[in-house]
């Protein structure tokens, strides 16, 4: 059985577009994958680092969310994640932001995600994949957040092949 999965790719490190549409390539290893239009956003916590680029991917996979995580997580590692502080400058980002309509809490994952209802880099680009996408019973087009967007528009779907 598969579920409708969202992951929330960011980076703001090296050639950050490049390394977004490799982990979208790596993510097609797990079901069948979409992805948003590619965004550019200014940083959360710390100031003075370089503009993110933001972007989600749909997945509709087989893997149990732990598994997926693991995944996720592989992904970042062989991209050479370096995280350099809290909130900081990152090469790759992959967040598990939805799956299914699961309410998952353990140590190692809160699904929906935690931050995702007060992030504009999240909540736009998912409207991109599904407009009328609901998260426990609230329309995310209806989210305050949209209403003052500091998101910029780099590119259509078409920014990375699949
Ligand atoms: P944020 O989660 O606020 O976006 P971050 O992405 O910078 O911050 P990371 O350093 O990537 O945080 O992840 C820290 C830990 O968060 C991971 O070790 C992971 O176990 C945990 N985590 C909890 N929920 C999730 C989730 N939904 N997706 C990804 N990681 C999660
Ligand atoms: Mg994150
Ligand atoms: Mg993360």
């Amino acid at each position: 059985m598969s579920t409708v999965t969202y992951i929330g790719l960011g980076s703001n490190l090296g050639d950050s577009k490049q390394l977004l549409a490799d982990a979208v390539q790596q993510l097609k290893q797990f079901g069948a994958v979409k992805v948003s239009k590619l965004y550019r956003s200014p940083p959360m916590g710390p100031q003075d680092q370089p503009y993110y680029f933001n972007a989600v991917a749909q997945l509709v996979t087989a893997l149990a969310p732990l598994a997926l995580l693991d995944e996720l997580q592989k992904i970042e590692n062989e991209s050479g994640r370096v995280r350099l502080r809290h909130w900081g400058e990152r090469t790759l980002d992959l967040d598990l932001i939805l799956y299914g309509e699961e309410n998952i809490q353990n140590e190692r994952l809160t699904v929906p995600h935690v931050g995702m209802m007060e992030r504009d880099f999240v909540l736009v680009p998912l409207l991109d994949l599904d407009a009328s996408l609901q998260v426990n019973g609230q329309q995310i087009k209806d989210s305050d957040v949209l209403k003052h967007t500091t998101l910029t528009v780099l590119a259509d779907e078409s920014w990375v092949n699949i």
